[in-house]
């Protein structure tokens, strides 16, 4: 079988080889139905599958591509890092540069471990504040989702929910007790459990992404910090898609609302696989080898990750978050247009380069919100983007991504899909 076999022979043979064809489960476009495209290349805004059609991508590998497909900078980066050799287990001076590069741009941040998926970071972070504290129990908001390490599982938003699961098999139960999980927005239910039990952390996506993009309440992440404060529990945020998209200083730039530890992950390494986690100087201290908290990994902070999230943050200029923003803007007022002329209603809510069209006549600022959203008609209308060559996330509960690629007719060509897509499917 060559590289460019059809898209269909392809499937078949995936099914056979691997859990649903996949190496993640919602590219398997279960929630929309159809078969995913085989893609064989990404250049800027575009890419190509095996049958040979060419898509305008709006998923950008979930996030990690801020830059587009096959930026050259960033495959220059990577190709002379390869030439000089893949990963060593040695401390490289590409993990100090990316280091200084986020210390710099958080200031929460004093010192950070690099991983090799945001998983990795949010389940060390977990481990890092159940450290310093001595406690177990750890809040998180139902329709976040950290990565599937055990621990934070229940209740984990767009993966799980699109395919109906309440949770995963093989948890165990006495793992799962430890996670609580309250309403995103719902400060008063956060309040309650952090007065009856002792928190070792609150996780939150401070900008939600999993449930598709849902904004905090004015306030609500203000207090989720005064609770933290107030009753000793850490407070995490979980920027592996906030940080380095939505501005220079991620989610709590934004908000202005500082955690004691955040994960970051997918925009840090350009399209490479990796994650990290950092803090005050004080709370990194306790991670192996300086203190009693062990984690580790054999291609963390890989040489290859580094360097092509040194290029992918160097692009990230003041100019390139106000271009970011401004093709942000320019999708959600077409896709509102396009909704109001074809009659459907629709919600759509954005942080910058990230937007969701809410197939719902409501405002989303929660799960039981996002669920309101009829999916049937998003599935109808994924598919009918799709024949139009326009590339969706493929379940209602996800983001679309834009990138530095995107340019305005780019944009516009997407917004006209939606047009005769939303007109077709009313
Ligand atoms: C993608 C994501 C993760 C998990 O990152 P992986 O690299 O897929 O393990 C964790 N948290 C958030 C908010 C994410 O969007």
């Amino acid at each position: 079988m060559t590289l460019t076999t059809s898209n269909a022979r392809l499937h078949d043979r995936a099914e056979e080889l691997m859990p649903g064809g996949v190496s993640s489960p919602v590219r398997a476009f279960r929630a929309v139905g159809g078969e995913p495209p085989f893609i064989v290349a990404g250049h800027g805004a575009r890419v190509r599958d095996a049958d040979g059609h060419e898509y305008i991508d709006l998923i950008c590998s979930w996030g990690p591509l801020i830059a587009g497909h096959a930026h050259p900078a960033v495959v220059a980066a990577i190709t002379a890092q390869a030439a000089r050799g893949t990963s060593y287990g040695l401390p490289t001076p590409g993990e100090v540069e990316l280091a200084a590069l986020i210390i710099a741009a958080l200031p929460s941040i004093e010192m950070v471990r690099f991983v090799s998926s945001g998983t990795e970071a949010a389940m060390s972070a977990l481990r890092l504040a159940r450290a310093a504290t001595g406690r177990d129990a750890v809040l998180k908001f139902a329709g976040g989702y950290h990565g599937h390490a055990d621990a934070l599982l229940a209740r984990a938003g767009s993966g799980v929910a699109t395919l109906g699961l309440p949770d995963s098999a093989g948890v165990p139960a006495s793992t799962a007790a430890n996670t609580l999980t309250v309403a995103f927005n719902d400060l008063a239910a956060v309040e309650r459990v952090a007065d009856a039990v002792p928190l070792a952390a609150i996780i939150v996506e401070p900008y939600a992404g999993n449930m598709g993009c849902v904004q905090p309440r004015a306030g609500f992440l203000e207090g989720l910090r005064r609770v933290a404060d107030r009753t000793g529990a850490l407070l995490i945020f979980d920027e592996v898609i906030t940080g380095f998209r939505v501005g220079p200083a991620g989610a709590q730039g934004r908000a202005g609302v500082g955690p004691d530890i955040t994960c970051l992950g997918k925009v840090i390494g350009g399209g490479l696989p990796v994650g990290a986690y950092g803090g005050s100087r004080a709370l990194m201290r306790l991670v192996a080898p300086l203190g009693p908290m062990y984690q580790a990994g054999t291609l963390s902070g890989n040489p290859l990750a580094m360097a092509a999230g040194i290029a992918t943050l160097r692009l990230l200029d003041d100019a390139a978050y106000a271009r970011l923003e401004d093709i942000g803007a320019r999708l959600e007022h077409g896709l509102v247009v396009a909704a109001h002329r074809a009659g459907t209603a629709v919600r759509v809510q954005r942080v910058g380069s990230l937007l969701t069209l809410f197939f719902a006549d409501r405002e989303v600022w929660d799960e039981d919100d996002a669920k309101t959203s009829d999916r049937e008609r998003f599935a109808v209308f994924h598919r009918a983007m799709l024949r139009r060559g326009v590339l969706l996330p493929p379940s209602q509960f996800e983001c679309l991504f834009l990138s530095l690629a995107h340019d305005d007719d780019t944009v516009d060509q997407v917004i006209a899909a939606a047009v005769a897509s939303l007109e077709e499917i009313r």
